[in-house]
């Protein structure tokens, strides 16, 4: 028997057409997609849904939520495995939503396209297609959430868009990719652990702000985060975690305010803890209550204290919840 998948449609360029009053938008559902690619077919038994058809930069951390939502209670009725579709800007954000929220082993994959449905050489199809082979194999069972665009298979917690036009935008440049699509079927040359899950039945995701530091010693934006009703921040600070001297009181004060994440605003690698010890550097930031992101992106780190804070305020509790990403 064919395994059974949900395929949910969120918008992006893989959906979109010209439009008449200019440039490409998201027109396409997920059945019109999926009936675009036959050899889908024999991959599995698809239902395609349309819960939105947003350009990504729309998608909010909320809906992503409820997608988790719809997901769960598929598996919970018996599906093998889920595909999501969505825009490439916001990918790395929603992969990793998914990865914290939804609980089953089954697969769950994220795919779009860096090429308009209409455009010669399309990747949709490509892409969709590799997807729904992985989401329906048993080897991609427990990794956690995948996303799958030009034949690589990247897992949600390392994946970041990387170019603003090529198919080969996605890497994962901590790891590399996880697994790659050889002769239509997924091939994994490493399989992550699974990090634990947070509910997703517990409300909204919190207001996290994310500044990154540039040079200089311009502090204003950080002096008037306190006031803007913001529940927590990341800051992604130079190197493996640094800011200017100014700034390290003033982040200081920050951090008694609401929680405060160190990130790095280097393409990747962990943020440090032990290792300089001059005014600003991650030693000063973290004995000033700053909370060390480990090798998290910014944007994944803002996502998962969005979705701690949910749960309270809580330093051991939300210490717990990066403590895997170290
Ligand atoms: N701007 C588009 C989106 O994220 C880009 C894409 O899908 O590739 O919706």
């Amino acid at each position: 028997m064919k395994p059974r998948l949900l395929v949910l449609s969120l918008g992006g360029t893989i959906t979109m057409v010209p439009s008449a009053e200019g440039g490409i938008t998201p027109k396409l559902g997920a059945e019109e997609l999926v009936a675009s690619v036959p050899a889908l077919a024999d991959a599995a038994e698809i239902e395609a849904r349309s819960p939105f058809r947003l350009p990504s930069p729309s998608l909010t951390p909320e809906d992503l939520v409820a997608v988790a939502g719809e997901i769960d209670a598929a598996f919970a009725a018996g599906f093998d495995g889920a595909v999501v579709i969505q825009g490439t800007d916001t990918i790395e954000e929603s992969a990793f939503i998914l990865d914290l929220l939804v609980r089953g082993d089954q697969p769950v994959v994220v795919t779009g396209a860096m090429r308009g449905a209409d455009a010669p050489g399309a990747d949709g199809p490509a892409n969709l297609l590799s997807a729904v082979r992985v989401a329906a194999a048993p080897e991609a069972r427990g990794l956690g959430t995948l996303a799958v665009l030009n034949y690589d298979i990247h897992a949600a917690r390392f994946v970041q868009k990387s170019h603003t036009a090529l198919p080969s935008a996605f890497l994962s440049p901590l790891v590399g990719p996880i697994g790659t699509m050889i002769e239509g079927r997924p091939r994994f040359y490493v399989t992550p652990r699974r990090n634990p899950c947070l509910p997703h039945d517990v409300g909204a995701p919190a207001p996290v702000a994310l500044l990154k530091c540039p040079m200089g010693n311009d502090t204003r934006l950080l002096g008037g985060l306190a006031g803007l009703g913001y529940a927590g921040a990341v800051i992604e600070g130079m190197g493996a975690g640094h800011v200017h001297a100014d700034a390290a009181p003033v982040l200081g004060e920050l951090a008694r305010a609401m929680p405060v994440v160190l990130a790095s605003r280097v393409m990747t690698g962990p943020v440090f803890t032990r290792t300089y010890g001059y005014p600003g550097a991650e030693i000063d930031l973290l004995d000033r209550g700053l909370l060390a992101a480990g090798y998290l992106s910014g944007l994944k780190a803002r996502l998962l204290l969005a979705l701690a804070l949910r749960g309270g305020t809580d330093r051991k509790a939300l210490e717990a919840a990066f403590a895997p990403y170290a």
